[in-house]
């Protein structure tokens, strides 16, 4: 009787342990013991170029790559032992909390609502909501000309999209894709007439169609990027912090952005400062 109910507990916990495993594997480990074995997963964008690119050839290029490694060798983690996976705008959250990777630096800015799944280190960068058009258009200004019906491309899970809506035109037709390449394309081929998402991004598209595409009027949000990694793992949380102010202040921060963001024309700002909420 003894032995079968022991025998019955024991089988409970192994279908729990079972079921915990099945829900995405690692998720007890934190960022900093991730890198204590030698090896970091970390979420970038594959499409954003300047920020997170994949190459042709397989390779990853772009400030957030930059800034990926950088705080990756602070961890004690060499370049060639990160393993890059993409983490598109909808997925970031659930690819941290499934500790599917040890942090996402892919555009990712810091939000309330965000914070109630994960932290965030930083912000090392503040960029700002901006709109991308064909060349040839002229009717679109800014936020607000987009109502009376115009199409507007985002991706979802992102911040921009709703915040026109919201705020600006609220007669806007919004079309929502997983990825601004996927917005990209819409835009050339004539199915969207805007395209909205951070300043810095869409400089990197315009950079890729000169004269065919262009980046109008003023910037209307603050975007704080973070790096997010678990919820209340402080440990790492305060040593990718230490990193991103040594980044800045030993000069690689500047160096990196004028070399990946820089042949775009998008402008050195000054570096943000690190909040340690
Ligand atoms: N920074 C905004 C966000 O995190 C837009 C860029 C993106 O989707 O990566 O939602």
């Amino acid at each position: 009787m003894r032995i079968n109910r022991s025998i019955r507990v024991g089988i409970g916990a192994l279908a729990v342990a079972a079921i915990a495993s099945a829900c995405g594997g690692g998720e007890e480990r934190s960022a900093s013991e991730s890198a204590a074995s030698g090896q970091l997963t970390v979420g970038i964008k594959f499409d954003q170029p300047g920020l997170g690119l994949r190459n042709p050839d397989g390779t990853f290029s772009g400030f957030d790559v930059e800034v990926a490694k950088y705080v990756g060798e602070k961890l004690g983690v060499a370049p060639e032992n990160i393993t890059f996976r993409e983490a598109p705008s909808a997925q970031r959250e659930t690819l941290i909390q499934n500790g599917e990777v040890d942090y996402v630096v892919a555009t990712y800015s810091i939000t309330d609502a965000r914070k109630e799944k994960v932290d965030f280190a930083g912000p090392y960068f503040i960029a700002g909501q901006s709109l991308l058009v064909r060349s040839d258009s002229t009717d679109i200004t800014g936020p607000e000309s987009l109502n009376n019906g115009k199409k507007l491309c985002s991706v979802t899970g992102s911040t921009p999209a709703q915040n026109v809506k919201d705020t600006y035109a609220q007669d806007v037709q919004l079309q929502e894709f997983d990825t601004y390449s996927a917005c990209v394309e819409a835009l050339r081929n004539g199915t969207v007439d805007a395209l909205t998402t951070d300043d810095i991004i869409l400089a990197g598209y315009a950079a890729q169609y000169p004269g065919e595409l262009e980046v109008v009027g003023e910037s209307f949000t603050e975007e704080q990027y973070g790096i997010g990694l678990a919820r209340g793992d402080d440990e790492t949380r305060t040593k990718i912090n230490d990193a991103i102010e040594e980044m800045i202040a030993d000069g690689s921060w500047a160096n990196a952005f004028e070399e990946t963001v820089g042949p775009s024309g998008f402008p050195l700002p000054e570096p943000p400062t690190v909040d340690r909420y």
